[in-house]
């Protein structure tokens, strides 16, 4: 057993018998780790208050190798993103970006560049205009298929690497890029871009989180993206499009004919 210090971003916590909670936490440097918090719902706890869901917090804990659960010595909060609480969608997209990454991370990896990218992005959405959140959702979600090792193809075709000229282009979310007429295969399903669309997704590939603000892109645009990246997460995880928190946006997001899976 080892005392362990990290920081660490609150997924989600549940009630653990009478006074205590467990928590599911992404780590600087270990990834995902469930930790239970003995006592913090007592008033007095040192601990109270320090497991708000979104929070970026500080923490102490005991690593043992023979159980899933640690325990939790310490934790204080760093930056609580307080004012996603205050607004239904920044909480919303905040949410959904957390409840993605706890379905796609399964275990104790660090990646730390995952954990930048998500302290940022909730950061910028704690801040950014209203108007902005699907955007910067749009960006977390392509970013992290990125991280994770989906990077998806926009430039050319999946297949045979040749530009893609067609008005509106297929989308293979089980190849992972777009793909030309040629290469598309009856029996197969493809999602639809707009050749827009396409030209959104290679720019936000390539953009820096903090230039984003300058950055505009239809809302269209962002909708078919990030169905598109959902989708594949979803073909190559099972764990990319179902997302609680995202039901409330689905309407919105899957709407329209672009929207849907289908044959060509
Ligand atoms: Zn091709």
């Amino acid at each position: 057993m080892s005392i362990t210090k990290t920081e660490a971003i609150v997924l989600k916590s549940m009630k653990f018998g009478d006074t205590s909670k467990i928590a599911t936490l992404y780590t600087r440097d270990y990834g995902k780790i469930k930790v239970v918090a003995k006592g913090i719902r007592r008033p007095k706890s040192r601990l109270a208050g320090s497991l708000q869901t979104l929070s970026h917090i500080q923490i102490v804990f005991y690593k043992k190798k023979t159980t899933e659960i640690y325990l939790l010595s310490s934790s204080d909060t760093i930056r609580s993103y307080r004012s996603l609480y205050k607004d239904l969608n920044r909480y919303v997209f905040a949410s959904a970006s957390l409840e993605l990454l706890d379905r796609l991370i399964t275990g104790e990896e660090a990646n730390p560049q995952v954990f930048e990218l998500t302290q940022k992005i909730l950061t910028f959405m704690e801040s950014c205009r209203e108007s902005s959140l699907e955007k910067f959702f749009c960006y977390y979600v392509l970013k992290l298929a990125h991280l994770l090792g989906y990077k998806p193809k926009f430039d050319r075709c999946i297949n045979c690497n040749k530009p893609v000229k067609e008005k509106f282009v297929l989308f293979s979310p089980e190849k992972g890029g777009i793909i030309c007429k040629g290469c598309a295969r009856a029996d197969q399903a493809y999602l639809r871009l707009s050749k827009g669309s396409v030209g959104s997704a290679l720019k936000l590939q390539s953009v820096k989180t903090e230039d984003l603000n300058t950055y505009n892109i239809p809302m269209e645009r962002l909708k078919e993206i990030t169905n598109g990246i959902l989708s594949l997460l979803d073909y190559h995880t099972g764990r990319g499009k179902s997302l609680k928190t995202f039901e409330f946006l689905k309407a919105d997001f899957q709407r329209g004919p672009q929207g849907r899976m289908r044959k060509i």
